[in-house]
C-alpha cells in the first residue's frame, strides 16, 4: 500500500494548493483499491450490485430456431422463381411445442409466434400476407410473389446468446436489461461483488438534525440525506452517523466507527483553508490525509485519504461543506472511485453537446460546473442554459437543472450559441 506521498510522487506537477479535476481522478486512481469479497445472492437481490463473474451462457436462447411472427412457416428455396407460391397447409406448430411431423414439397405448416421451426423449414409468411382457401385434405395458402426472401421471419437458435458464448462479463453492473439476461439463461443466483460499505457524518456546529428547533444561525443538515441518497443509488450500504459537533472528543469517536465500520468514510464540511475546527485536525491524526485545493468551482478544498483500522485502512473522502459542493464533488470524484472500489467497469464519460442560450463567463485554468437546464429546441437541436445564481450553497439549483454544464479547465468564456459538454443527471442522481 502506497502513502499518499508516494502515490504524489508518481504524479507529474501535482499541486495540492491548485490540482486539476483530471489530477484528482489520476490520485484517486492510486489511491482506491477494488475490493475483493463477493457473495452468492438470488437473483431477486442482485438489482444495482457489480457482478463478481464472467457468466458463460450454459444454454442457447432462444434455443431453437424459431417463428418472428404468426403466419405460415415453409422452404423459402422456390421463392427465386419470383411467382406466387400456392402452398397445402398440413398442421400447426403452438409456442412451446414442437410440431414432429414431416413437410414435404408445396406443403407448409401454419406457425405461432416462438415455436419451434419445424426441420427443414427456414422462412415464416405473417398470416396478413396470405390468401388462404379452404380444401381437402389440406387448406392451402398462396404466398404473393416479390414479398419475400428466404429466411424471413425466422430467429436463429442462439441469435441473443450462444450456448457456451460469455454473457456477461465480471464488472458489469447489475441494470435492469442485465437482471433479465441471466434469468433467461436460467441462473436463480449470481456471483456478486459485497456492497460496498460507506459511512458518512456531517461536520460543523451550525449543522442542524431533522427535529431540531431551528436556531439563529443554523441551518438543517441537507448533506446527510443528499450523499445517503447518492450512495443508496450505487447499491452501497450506507453507515449514517448524522451530525458531529465540533468537538475532538466527538469527532475522534466519529472516524474511528467510520474507518472501522466501513470501506469508505465520507464527511462534509470543515476542511477549507482557515477552518476554526478541529475537523482537519482530527482527520490529519488518525490518518494519511492529503488537503487539496482543486482547480474547480463550485467544491475547492477537499480531503483524500485514508483511516487505518487495524490491518486495513479505510479510504477519507473529507468533501466541502456547501451543498451544490458536496454533490459536485461527489459526482466528479467520489462516484467514480467508489465505483472502482465495487469492481464495476470504468463507465466511459458520456457528456453531451448543446449549444449554450447564454454567455457564461469562465476563467481558464480551472474546470467549472454549472448547473443547467438542457430542452430540445423545435429545430431538433439540444439547448442548455444555466439555473440562474450558481452559489454552491444554491441547492435549489441542483434540483431545477438536469445537468451539469462542464466548463473544461482550459476552456474561457462561453459566447451564446457555442457548443458546451453537459454531464446529464439521469442514472447519476
Ligand atoms: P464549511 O465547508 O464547513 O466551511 O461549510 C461551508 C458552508 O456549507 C457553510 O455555510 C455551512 O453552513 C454549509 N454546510 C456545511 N455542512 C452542511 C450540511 N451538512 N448541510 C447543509 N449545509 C452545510
Ligand atoms: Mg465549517
Amino acid at each position: 500500500m502506497k502513502s499518499l506521498d508516494e502515490i504524489a510522487r508518481e504524479l507529474q506537477g501535482y499541486d495540492p494548493q491548485a490540482l486539476s479535476a483530471q489530477g484528482v481522478l489520476d490520485f484517486l486512481e492510486r489511491l482506491v483499491p477494488p475490493m475483493a469479497e463477493t457473495e452468492t445472492v438470488s437473483l431477486f437481490d442482485a438489482p444495482a450490485r457489480v457482478l463478481a463473474q464472467d457468466l458463460i451462457s450454459p444454454l442457447s436462447v432462444p434455443p431453437h430456431d424459431n417463428a418472428a411472427m404468426d403466419g405460415y412457416a415453409f422452404n423459402g428455396a422456390p421463392l427465386g422463381a419470383n411467382a406466387p407460391l400456392t402452398l397445402e397447409v398440413v398442421g400447426t406448430a403452438l409456442a412451446g411445442q414442437g410440431w414432429r411431423g414431416t413437410v414435404g414439397p408445396g406443403q407448409c405448416v401454419k406457425i405461432m409466434t416462438g415455436a419451434i421451426m419445424p426441420a427443414g423449414l427456414d422462412t415464416v409468411v405473417p398470416q396478413e400476407f396470405v390468401t388462404r382457401v379452404e380444401a381437402q385434405p389440406h387448406p392451402r395458402v398462396t404466398i404473393p410473389a416479390g414479398l419475400l426472401q428466404p429466411g424471413d421471419n425466422r430467429r436463429h437458435k442462439g441469435e441473443d446468446l450462444m450456448q457456451g458464448q460469455p454473457a456477461l462479463r465480471a464488472g458489469e453492473r447489475l441494470t435492469p436489461a442485465a437482471c433479465g439476461l441471466i434469468a433467461s439463461l436460467g441462473l436463480p443466483q449470481v456471483q456478486v461483488r459485497q456492497r460496498l460499505k460507506v459511512a458518512y457524518f456531517s461536520t460543523g456546529d451550525e449543522i442542524l438534525s431533522l427535529g431540531e428547533a431551528p436556531r439563529e444561525g443554523a441551518v438543517y443538515d441537507s448533506n446527510r440525506h443528499t450523499v445517503r441518497a447518492l450512495l443508496m443509488r450505487l447499491g452501497c450500504e450506507v453507515i449514517d452517523l448524522g451530525v458531529v459537533r465540533d468537538d475532538p472528543v466527538l469527532l475522534r469517536h466519529a472516524f474511528t466507527e467510520a474507518a472501522a465500520r466501513a470501506d469508505a468514510v465520507i464527511t462534509s464540511g470543515g476542511v477549507s483553508v482557515g477552518e476554526a475546527d478541529f475537523t482537519k485536525a482530527m482527520m490529519k491524526e488518525l490518518g494519511d490525509v492529503a488537503f487539496w485545493k482543486i482547480a474547480m468551482r463550485p467544491g475547492r478544498p477537499m480531503a483524500v485519504g485514508r483511516i487505518p483500522c487495524g490491518e486495513r485502512a479505510a479510504i477519507l473522502f473529507g468533501l466541502p461543506g456547501n451543498p451544490v459542493a458536496v454533490m459536485v464533488t461527489f459526482l466528479a470524484f467520489v462516484r467514480p472511485a467508489l465505483l472502482r472500489m465495487m469492481g464495476a467497469r470504468p463507465e466511459p464519460q458520456v457528456l453531451l453537446r448543446a449549444h449554450s442560450d447564454e454567455a457564461i463567463r469562465k476563467k481558464p485554468g480551472r474546470t467549472e460546473y454549472q448547473r443547467g437546464i438542457v430542452t430540445r429546441h423545435s429545430d431538433g437541436t439540444l439547448r442548455v442554459c444555466t439555473t440562474g445564481s450558481q452559489g454552491s450553497g444554491v441547492l435549489r439549483s441542483m434540483v431545477e437543472g438536469n445537468g451539469l454544464i462542464v466548463l473544461a479547465h482550459d476552456q474561457g468564456n462561453v459566447a451564446p450559441g457555442d457548443e458546451v459538454s453537459v454531464m446529464m443527471f439521469d442514472g447519476a442522481i
